[in-house]
């Protein structure tokens, strides 16, 4: 199958979470689309490296920034070390996330304050770290993953579930406030994605959820990273606050 292509040479992008998953998938596929990369994460050292070094094979500028995304000073941080060491940010692409999957009895306080932080703070700052830039500048691009939790009922999942949701609406307000400056601001909403946050998914509801699968198979990394670059690309000009889905058939909204 032929992919797209797109140019996104002189293109600076800021992706969270850059170190595995999908927003590893991303900041690679940015990469090779010309783009130079700032990918954050906030343990995993190594795998940040090797995502270094798989961009700087491709001749591309990167670097890793070490920072937790619901904290307000690492995150300031984290962007004033992007733009100093490799310019403005264009592309942010908001993907650090948590997930957990318990039943009501065991959502906690500290659980629920953990996810919305993460998901849903990390997600506002890091935006709100960029987009001033972003509208001086006229331009800008901002992606945020959100999943079909934020669109079902997922009763093992509530704080994940009401995170998810929140991002939708987050894209779809600041999506239309900045849309006049040049930003657009959009969403995707995967499906069952195989990448390390599945981890603690017991394998019978994986089982049934592929059971409950139209195209009866997880999603890969490739299924959502051609989307991502669609949304980055002049090819999306006329959408912003949107959140497309992308789940096999699972979840078919709007
Ligand atoms: P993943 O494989 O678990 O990777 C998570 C990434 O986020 C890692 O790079 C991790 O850094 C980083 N991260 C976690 N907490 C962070 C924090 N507080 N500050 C900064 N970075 C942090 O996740 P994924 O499956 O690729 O998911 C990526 C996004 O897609 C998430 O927002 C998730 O909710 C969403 N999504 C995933 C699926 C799916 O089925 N996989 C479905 C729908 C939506 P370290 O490497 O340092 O730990």
């Amino acid at each position: 199958m032929s992919k797209a292509t797109y140019d996104f040479s002189n293109r600076v992008a800021l992706v969270t979470g850059g170190s595995r998953g999908i927003g590893k998938a991303i900041a690679l596929q940015l990469a090779e689309f010309g783009a130079d990369v700032a990918i954050n994460f906030r343990n995993n050292a190594d795998a940040a490296s090797e995502v270094v070094n798989a961009i700087e094979q491709l001749g591309r500028n990167a670097i890793a920034i070490k920072a937790n995304v619901a904290d307000p000073d690492e995150v300031a941080t984290m962007v004033n070390q992007v733009v100093e060491r490799i310019g403005p940010i264009d592309f942010l692409v908001n993907n650090a996330g948590v997930f957990d999957v318990v039943p009501h009895t065991e959502t906690s306080l500290e659980l629920w304050n953990r996810t919305m932080s993460i998901n849903v703070t990390g997600t506002y700052l890091c935006s709100w770290a960029v987009k001033d830039s972003m509208v001086e500048r006229g331009f800008g691009r901002i992606v945020n993953l959100a999943s079909i939790a934020g669109l079902e009922p997922k009763p093992y999942a509530i704080a994940y579930a009401t995170s998810k949701s929140a991002i939708i609406g987050f894209t779809r307000s600041l999506g239309v406030a900045l849309a006049e400056d040049g930003v657009r601001v959009n969403a995707i909403a995967p499906g069952l994605i195989k990448t390390d946050i599945l981890d603690t998914a017991d394998p019978e509801l994986l089982e049934q959820l592929i059971e409950l699968t139209p195209v009866k198979r997880i999603g890969s990394v490739d299924d959502i990273t051609p989307i991502a670059m669609f949304m980055l690309s002049d090819h999306s000009d006329f959408m912003t606050g949107q959140t497309i889905v992308a789940s096999g058939g699972r979840v078919t909204i709007p």
